[in-house]
C-alpha cells in the first residue's frame, strides 16, 4: 500500500502535518534520520507509517511507559499487531508479545531501554529479523541533559549489531544535544536531520469571509496577474467555471480535477510545472505530484477540510522560499458542508469527533482575533511570536462583545426546541413577518424581535462566527438544523462573554454597521 493509502485507511488522516511527509520517505527508504519536532507534530506517524511499510519489525524505544501502552492500543484498534515489552506488563501480556514476535507476525515492538540491559535481548532481536529501530526522546542519550537514561547509551551498540537503520526522534535538542545524538546513536555518522520548524516565514496568509467568492477570487488573481497560482475549489464543477471566468478575465488558466482523464492531467500537470503564469483551479486532487518551486500564491475558494489540508496546501506556495501569497475564503456554507462530510462519512465515531476537532482548527484559525500564524503553529504545537506578515498583523481584527447577540441567538435556536437553521432563527430575531413564523407561532417567543439592533447580513456574520466558535453545529439529523454545543453553555448561563470581529461584518454589508 502506498503512504497516502496507508495515511488515510490505518490512521485516519487526510494529509500529512507540516514536515511528516519528508521525514516518513526517509525512514522508509531505511535512511539514518533524526527529526527534531515540537511536541504534539506528530512524530510517532513518522516511524509507525514507515513500519508498516517496510518488512519485519520496527523496534521503538521509548523512556515512557503510558505513552507506549497508549501507542500500543491507538495501534491495535487500527487493526495493526503492535506490542510493548515494559515493567508494566504481566506476564500474559509478555508471553503473547514474544509469541507474535517467534510467529513473525508483530509490526511494531515498543521496548523501554531498561530491556536492552537483559541479556539475550538483542540476540532475539536479530533472530526475528528486525527492520529498523525507532527511538523516541532521542535526547535522552545526552549525558548533559536533565532526562538522561543511562541504558539509552546501548542503543547504539544495538544497532551496529542488528545493522538497521534508526529513525531518532525529539522535541529538544540544541545544537549540543544534537551532535551528542549524532556521536551515541549513530556511532558519528550522520544521519540525515529534519530540523524544520513549521512555519513557512516567506508566505503570505490572508482569510476573508466569502462575500462574493468569484470577485473575491479574481480580484485577487487580478492584483497577482501572470505569476503561477493554484485556486482549490471543493467540486469540480466549480474548478471548470471558474478557470473559464479567469480565462475571461486576461488570465492563463485551467482547471484539474480527478475526473479528468488521465492524459489530460499529465498535460495540465507538465504544463504547470513547464509555462510561467499559468494558474490552474483545481480540486484537491492537484497537488500530491507537484513539485513546481516557484508557485506565488494559492488561493482557496472553499473552505479546506481540516487545518492540516490547509497547511498542506498552502504549503505549495513559494517553496523557493521567494513571498508567496495566500487567500483562504470561508462561509456558513463551507462549515456546513464540511461538517456533513464527517458525520456522513464512514469513519467510525471516534475518528468523527477528531475529525470535527480538525475542522474546528481550521475554524479557529478563519475566526482568528490576532496572528494567524500564532494560530496556525501553536496548534501543531509551536510557540511563536506574531509574525507581521498576516492579514491580522497588517491590519489588526476590530472587534466587539459579542456575548449579548451570541445569548439571543442561542436562545433562540433552545426556545424552538433546536429545530431550525440560521435563516429562520434570524428572521424570529429580526421580528420578521414570514408564513412559516406565523404558522409557527413564533411571534409569541420572548426572542421575537429582540435583535433588531443588528441587521440580517451582521447576523449571518454574527452565527457564522458561531459555527467557527464550535458553539453550533448543524445537526444532519434534523435537515442541518442548528444545535448548541456544550462549548455554549457558559455563555448562555452568563458564565463567560465571547468576543468576535466586527470587521468581517462589516466587510458583509459593505458599509459602517450598527455593532458597538
Ligand atoms: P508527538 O510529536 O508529540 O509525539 P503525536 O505523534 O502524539 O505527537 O501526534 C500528536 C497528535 O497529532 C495526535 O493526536 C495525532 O493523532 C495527531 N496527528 C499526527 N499526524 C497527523 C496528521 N497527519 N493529520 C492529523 N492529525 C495528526
Ligand atoms: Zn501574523
Amino acid at each position: 500500500m502506498s503512504a497516502a493509502t496507508l495515511l488515510r485507511d490505518v490512521f485516519g488522516f487526510d494529509a500529512f502535518r507540516p514536515g511528516q511527509q519528508e521525514i516518513v520517505e526517509a525512514v522508509t527508504m531505511g535512511e539514518n534520520t533524526l527529526a527534531i519536532m515540537p511536541t504534539g507534530g506528530g512524530k510517532s506517524l513518522c516511524f509507525q507509517l514507515p513500519a508498516l511499510v517496510r518488512d519485519g519489525v520496527t523496534v521503538v524505544i521509548s523512556p515512557l511507559i503510558a505513552l507506549m501502552r497508549d501507542q500500543v492500543r491507538g495501534l491495535k484498534e487500527a487493526g495493526v499487531e503492535a506490542g510493548a515489552l515494559t515493567s508494566g506488563n504481566t506476564e500474559e501480556e509478555t508471553a503473547e508479545v514474544w509469541e507474535a514476535l517467534e510467529r513473525g507476525s508483530l509490526r511494531l515492538l515498543y521496548m523501554a531501554p531498561e530491556r536492552l540491559a537483559s541479556g539475550g535481548v538483542p540476540q532475539m532481536l536479530r533472530r526475528v529479523g528486525v527492520s529498523l529501530i525507532a527511538v523516541d526522546e532521542a535526547h535522552c542519550v545526552s549525558q548533559w541533559g536533565h532526562d538522561f537514561r543511562p541504558d539509552y547509551l546501548r542503543i547504539g551498540e544495538l544497532r551496529q549489531y542488528l545493522d538497521v537503520p534508526l529513525a531518532a526522534f525529539t522535541a529538544t535538542a540544541d545544537a549540543e544535544t544534537r551532535d551528542e545524538i549524532v556521536r551515541k546513536l549513530f556511532d558519528g555518522q550522520p544521519p540525515k536531520v529534519f530540523l524544520r520548524g513549521f512555519d513557512r516565514p516567506n508566505i503570505h496568509l490572508a482569510f476573508a469571509a466569502k462575500d462574493s467568492p468569484r470577485a473575491q477570487i479574481l480580484n485577487f488573481a487580478a492584483a497577482r496577474k501572470g505569476q503561477s497560482g493554484i485556486v482549490y475549489c471543493g467540486t469540480r464543477a466549480k474548478t471548470e467555471s471558474l478557470a473559464r471566468a479567469l480565462g475571461e478575465a486576461g488570465h492563463l488558466a485551467t482547471h484539474y480535477h480527478g475526473g479528468m482523464e488521465a492524459e489530460a492531467r499529465r498535460v495540465t500537470e507538465r504544463r504547470f510545472q513547464q509555462e510561467d503564469g499559468l494558474i490552474v483551479v483545481a480540486t484537491v486532487a492537484f497537488g500530491m505530484g507537484i513539485d513546481k518551486p516557484d508557485i506565488r500564491w494559492v488561493a482557496h475558494a472553499d473552505l479546506p477540510k481540516s487545518i492540516e489540508a490547509y497547511y498542506q496546501e498552502i504549503g505549495r506556495a513559494g517553496r523557493d522560499g521567494a513571498p508567496a501569497e495566500t487567500l483562504t475564503l470561508f462561509g456558513p456554507d463551507d462549515i456546513r458542508y464540511r461538517r456533513q462530510q464527517i458525520d456522513e462519512g464512514l469513519a467510525p465515531p471516534e475518528r468523527r469527533a477528531a475529525d470535527h476537532a480538525r475542522l474546528n482548527g481550521l475554524l479557529g484559525l478563519c475566526e482568528a482575533l490576532t496572528c494567524r500564524r500564532q494560530t496556525l503553529l501553536s496548534y501543531f504545537g509551536e510557540d511563536p511570536a506574531p509574525c507581521g506578515h498576516c492579514d491580522l498583523c497588517d491590519k489588526p481584527a476590530e472587534v466587539f462583545d459579542g456575548t449579548t447577540p451570541v445569548r439571543m441567538a442561542l436562545s433562540a435556536a433552545l426556545r424552538t426546541e433546536e429545530w431550525f437553521g440560521a435563516g429562520h432563527l434570524i428572521d424570529i430575531l429580526l421580528g420578521a413577518d414570514t408564513e412559516k413564523i406565523r404558522q409557527r407561532g413564533h411571534d409569541s417567543l420572548p426572542t421575537y424581535g429582540v435583535g433588531k439592533e443588528y441587521d440580517k447580513r451582521q447576523w449571518q456574520a454574527i452565527f457564522r462566527q458561531m459555527m467557527g466558535h464550535d458553539l453550533m453545529r448543524p445537526d444532519p439529523e434534523r435537515h442541518g438544523a442548528l444545535r448548541m454545543t456544550d462549548k455554549a453553555r457558559p455563555i448562555l448561563r452568563g458564565e463567560e462573554g465571547i468576543t468576535l470581529r466586527k470587521d468581517t461584518i462589516r466587510a458583509a454589508r459593505g458599509t459602517g454597521p450598527k455593532v458597538r
